[in-house]
């Protein structure tokens, strides 16, 4: 049978790094067996669903480089006749019952203001058997009927398909083989297989995913930061970011893989049991390593700067860790803008700060400025102390207490600009 998977996002908020993690390994999956990955928009919550986060979803995944086969958006909303007609015959077989709501019930949605409602449509109580799946990922799984699950809820009239049952049905419809979602459905899943049964219908395979957490190893969430992806856009390459959530959870042999390697090497075989710690400074990591990868060009246009100089390039790489922080390195396309005393070396004044760079500028005046030059004159006037002649300049240049070395600035912005930032400083100190 082919494989056919599934991400089946609720846009009830922006697309999730949880979401997008399960979305990854679906399509994984999907691609690793040759199959189908289909995104279907989980919808049946009209109140709560917004177009805005559909919207958000769709440019995630996208991003992210998941592309999903079922061209036309399968939207649940758009399928009320499929699920109404499953309501129906449940009903008719005597599998469904209305149920009627007590006083105390009503009472609670007027509270919660929920619609009104006199009953819901259920399942009927299940006998006291018990329910048993094989998790791929977490092993058999067993609950008893009666006592763990209870009467489950199918919808709210004809037209309001809850949760539990749409899912059903449109696993069966679609005929999707492996359900792979995140272990906050796991105590669903006994609910959907009782469903199933009622519908006559064979359950497909599941395999329930470990939570993402935060470093305090409790369920991540806003709390530890970011758990949105359009806030890691800006900050992180899609190649980055799908090496990184590959990770989550999963173990490959290295730490850095294409996507065709981290297609060819996903078994859910190797997705772990228990949790997976989200590392933020892991995917700083990642990011800088693909940073580094990337061609001159590339580079720069990504950053929005294809005016520069190659060199400037590996003087951003080696340091760039997240997108956000590239005006750090402003001072390669921008004057500086500092305070006077941040020029001075450690205990130099402002007398000895200024012969420093008066003497560089004489020294660019004459030549282009090289390390031996400037090795000299430390040596013949600052008593071997480089720091009173490299620290003004590197300042001069930068603007920055910390920043690339001076040689490594003047090779992107030329001696011109060197020497019109020098003077700048001189006047500064005056
Ligand atoms: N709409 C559900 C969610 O967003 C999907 C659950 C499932 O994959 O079955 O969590």
């Amino acid at each position: 049978m082919t494989v056919k998977v599934r991400i089946a996002p609720s846009p009830t908020g922006n697309l999730h790094v949880g979401t997008a993690r399960t979305a990854l390994f679906n399509w994984l999956y999907a691609r690793h067996h040759g199959g189908e990955f289909i995104l279907r928009i989980e919808d049946t919550d009209l109140e709560r669903s917004k177009p805005e986060f559909e919207r958000d979803i769709i440019d995630g995944l996208t991003w992210l480089g998941l592309h999903w086969d079922n061209g036309v958006l399968y939207r649940q909303s758009e399928h009320v006749a499929t699920y109404r007609s499953h309501l129906q015959r449940l009903l008719d077989e005597g599998k469904a019952f209305w149920r009627e709501f007590t006083t105390d019930e009503k009472a609670a949605l007027a509270a919660d203001g929920r619609t009104p409602r006199d009953s819901i449509i259920c399942l009927k109580e299940p006998d006291d058997t018990s329910i048993m799946f094989d998790d791929v990922i977490r092993g058999r799984i067993e609950v008893n009927a009666r006592r763990d699950v209870g009467i489950v809820s199918l919808a709210k009239d004809l037209d309001t398909p809850l949760y539990n049952f749409a899912v059903v049905i449109d696993d069966l419809e679609m005929g999707i083989t492996d359900v792979i979602r995140g272990e906050d459905h796991i105590s669903n899943t006994p609910k959907q297989l009782l469903i199933y049964r009622a519908l006559g219908a064979t359950p497909p395979r599941f395999a329930h995913l470990p939570l993402i957490l935060g470093p305090d190893r409790s369920k991540l969430s806003k709390r530890h930061g970011a758990v949105s992806m359009t806030e890691y856009r800006k900050d992180y390459l899609p190649e980055a970011m799908m090496d990184f959530l590959a990770h989550l959870g999963h173990t490959y042999p290295e730490e850095i893989m294409t996507p065709e390697a981290l297609i060819a090497g996903f078994e859910l075989a190797n997705v772990h049991k228990s949790g997976a710690v989200f590392d933020a400074r892991k995917l700083d990591w990642m990011n800088a390593q693909y940073l580094k990868r990337m061609s001159p060009s590339a580079f720069k246009s990504l950053v929005g700067h294809p005016e520069l100089d190659d060199a400037a390039v590996p003087i951003m790489t080696e340091r760039l860790e997240r997108l956000s922080s590239v005006d750090t390195f402003s001072y390669l396309w921008e004057e500086p803008r500092y305070e006077a005393d941040l020029l001075r070396w450690k205990g130099d004044d402002r007398a000895r700060t200024l012969k420093a760079l008066s003497e560089v500028a004489l020294l660019a005046d004459r030549a282009a400025l090289t390390q031996d030059d400037l090795d000299m004159l430390a040596a013949d006037h600052f008593d071997g102390t480089k720091g009173s002649v490299y620290w003004p300049l590197r300042v001069a240049l930068s603007g920055l207490d910390k920043s690339a070395g001076p040689m490594d600035i003047l090779a992107v912005i030329g001696p011109e600009r060197a020497r019109e930032r020098i003077l700048t400083a001189i006047s500064k100190l005056q």
